[in-house]
């Protein structure tokens, strides 16, 4: 089998399993309890927080462990934007995750917020100049993530940050996809509050973060026993906590020992263009994910080619996870300008480490040999 939907899933790393087990067994304490059980899970609980602060360079009361990506981008959106009322206006962009994008819907419906949602161009790209028309002296805040889990663009996001900041407005993005894959230091991309998720990243589903530069308000969505700083209450996940923190690390030793890995990208890219008459490319040729390439192969049916990749070991998505099994087309791929016909014709291919080159050529054959097929039956 080659595994290529590393960005809806990856699976749990022998490490990282390894590292969560004693918590989950012997160690199995709540952190809040005050006996030597109790402390040693407060104790791993601490250090993975100290863990996740480092790989972001933020301080560890910056960071709040949460139930998931979509948590972190719910807390975030609403947290931030209910605490810092400089105003009832936000920024957010076409292509965001529905956990940002019905968060803001959330609070126009039941708070009376503005929305500016931004366009992106036919790559997926946010232009700088259309968040400046858009700002406002009454913004709060900006969301608007890293990069896009279905198409792979990368935004200018520390361009994007410099114009938020200009006029006072929070940052948060949504960095699900590049945590472990890019550099995502708060300080390097510019921005205030950042979410990722551990299983994208080899911790197990269930277990996420918001991370926040310095000491920002956050209205807390979950209210309780008052964990995390009285910032999402319920008992922590200790065994969660330690598998992202050494998730996160491995990753992070990974990425800065890595080679080229955005060459057999682009090897790939250009085998199957080549290998398949009338695959186009979708989102941006340069700044990507070093694990997505996604394309449309118009006058086919993107699940066509999904079944008939998988009858051949080949594991794909048609769009994002999160989106799979409904017949709607992407909102992603409609923002970047496809019609309904060419967005369900997508196919999606995103990757870890452990992929090869010469896996993904191979790869590239069955698609130029599939769609070659499903052309001459006219499927
Ligand atoms: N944001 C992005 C960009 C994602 O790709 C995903 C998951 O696919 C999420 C948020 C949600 O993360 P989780 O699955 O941990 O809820």
């Amino acid at each position: 089998m080659i595994y290529l939907d590393a960005a809806a899933s990856t699976p749990v790393r022998r490490e990282v399993l390894e590292a969560m087990w004693p918590f989950l067994t012997t160690e199995f304490g709540n952190p809040s309890s005050v006996h030597a059980v109790g402390e040693s899970a407060s104790t791993a609980l601490a250090a993975a927080r100290r863990a996740v602060a480092r790989a972001f360079d933020v301080r560890a009361s910056g960071v709040v462990f949460t139930s998931s990506g979509t948590e972190a981008d719910n807390l975030a959106v609403k947290g931030l934007a209910l605490a810092n009322p400089r105003g009832r206006h936000l920024v957010v962009s076409t292509t965001e995750h529905e956990a940002v994008l019905r968060s803001a819907d959330y609070l126009h419906r039941r708070h009376g917020f503005d929305v500016s949602i931004l366009p992106v161009d036919t790559q997926g790209s946010v232009s700088v100049a259309a968040l400046q028309e858009a700002l406002r002296a009454d913004t709060t805040l900006v969301s608007i993530m890293h990069a896009n889990n279905e198409i792979g663009t990368v935004q200018p996001i520390g361009m994007l940050s410099d114009a938020a900041h200009a006029v006072g407005a929070l940052v948060h993005t949504d960095a699900v996809q590049t945590v472990g894959q890019l550099d995502t230091r708060l300080g390097e991309l510019g921005v205030d509050a950042l979410s990722f998720s551990g299983h994208k990243l080899g911790a197990p589903k269930g277990v996420g973060a918001l991370v926040l530069r310095g000491r920002l308000e956050l209205e807390p969505l979950v209210h309780g026993g008052g964990q995390e700083n009285g910032r999402r209450s319920g008992t922590e996940s200790v065994a969660g906590a330690v598998a992202l923190a050494t998730a996160l690390e491995l990753a992070e030793a990974e990425r800065a020992a890595d080679g080229d890995r955005a060459a057999d990208r682009d090897a790939f890219i250009a085998a199957v263009l080549s290998a398949s008459p009338g695959a186009r490319l979708t989102g941006h040729p340069v700044e990507r994910l070093p694990g997505n390439a996604s394309f449309v192969f118009d006058g086919l049916g993107g699940e066509a080619v999904l079944l008939d990749l998988e009858r051949r070991g080949i594991l794909t998505s048609s769009g994002s996870a999160c989106a799979a099994g409904s017949t709607e087309a992407s909102h992603v791929l409609l923002a970047i300008g496809l019609d309904e016909d060419a967005a369900r014709s997508a196919v999606r291919f995103t990757w870890g480490r452990e992929t090869t080159g010469a896996q993904l050529l191979e790869v590239a054959r069955s698609v130029g040999d599939i769609t070659a097929s499903l052309r001459a039956l006219g499927a």
